[in-house]
C-alpha cells in the first residue's frame, strides 16, 4: 500500500501557525468566524474582524509583536514606523522584541476628502528618518493596502530604506510595492450579496446582531465645560 501524499511540512507548520494566531485573535473578541452575519453594508459574510480590538490583550499583542520581531531579526532596522492607534501599540511591542533596538515613530493619518487620505509624519519625527534609516513598517489591519502603501512613499520620500512590512492581518490579495510583507494570517473572506449568498441558500439563520449593534452604538464622549 502506497503511503498518504505528505504535505510540505513548511507548508503545514505555516498552517498551524495561522490556526493559532487566528484563535489568539477569537480570544481577544476581534475575529468572529462560523457565523452567517449581516454587515452593517448590508453584505453577508461568515468571518469578520473588528480592527479596534485587536490590541486590547497586551499580552498577546507583546507575543504577536514578538513573532514579527523574530521574523526580521536578522535585518538590522532603525526605524519602526505605523500608524493608527492599534498598529502604534503593535509598533512598541515589535520594536522592543527586536535586537537592533529601533525607535519608534508614527505618522498622523487624515481624510482629504472623496474617501483618500493623507498621512503626514511629525516635525520632530523627522531627524530620525534620515537617508541612511532603515525602517520597518508596522500594521495592525491590511485591507486594501492604502495606508502601507503611503507609509512607504513617505519613507522613500525622505530618503530612508523600507525593509519590509510586518501585520497581523493581511487580505492574500493586496500587493505592497513589491515589498517583503510578514503577516500572522494571510486571508481573505468574501462577503456576499443577500442574493448570492451560500449560506442564505442553505438556511443558516442571518445573525443581524452585529449590524444593529454599530447601528445603535454610540461612542462615549466627554467634553470640558464652557465659558
Ligand atoms: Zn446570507
Amino acid at each position: 500500500m502506497s503511503a498518504a501524499p505528505r504535505k510540505d511540512p513548511a507548508a503545514v507548520e505555516f498552517e498551524v501557525r495561522e490556526k493559532i494566531h487566528l484563535e489568539i485573535l477569537k480570544r481577544t473578541g476581534a475575529y468572529h468566524a462560523n457565523d452567517h452575519m449581516l454587515l452593517p453594508s448590508g453584505q453577508h459574510t461568515s468571518e469578520y474582524i473588528e480592527k479596534t480590538l485587536v490590541t486590547t490583550e497586551p499580552s498577546f499583542t507583546e507575543g504577536l509583536g514578538g513573532v514579527i520581531a523574530k521574523h526580521f531579526a536578522a535585518w538590522p532596522i532603525d526605524v519602526v514606523l505605523s500608524t493608527g492607534p492599534g498598529a502604534l501599540i503593535l509598533s512598541h511591542c515589535v520594536a522592543r522584541a527586536h535586537p537592533s533596538r529601533p525607535v519608534v515613530v508614527y505618522g498622523m493619518k487624515a481624510g482629504v476628502g472623496r474617501g483618500r487620505r493623507r498621512v503626514t509624519l511629525p516635525i520632530e519625527f523627522q531627524r530620525l528618518i534620515r537617508p541612511t534609516s532603515r525602517v520597518l513598517i508596522v500594521e495592525d489591519l491590511v485591507s486594501s493596502g492604502t495606508t502601507v502603501n503611503l507609509l512607504i512613499e513617505l519613507v522613500e520620500q525622505l530618503g530612508a530604506q523600507v525593509v519590509g512590512v510586518g501585520c497581523l492581518w493581511r487580505r492574500t490579495s493586496v500587493d505592497v510595492n513589491g515589498k517583503p510583507v510578514f503577516s500572522l494570517v494571510s486571508r481573505d473572506f468574501p462577503t456576499y450579496s443577500p442574493a448570492d449568498c451560500p449560506l442564505c441558500r442553505r438556511g443558516v439563520p442571518l445573525n443581524e446582531e452585529f449590524a444593529r449593534r454599530s447601528g445603535q452604538r454610540r461612542s462615549s464622549s466627554v467634553q470640558e465645560p464652557t465659558g
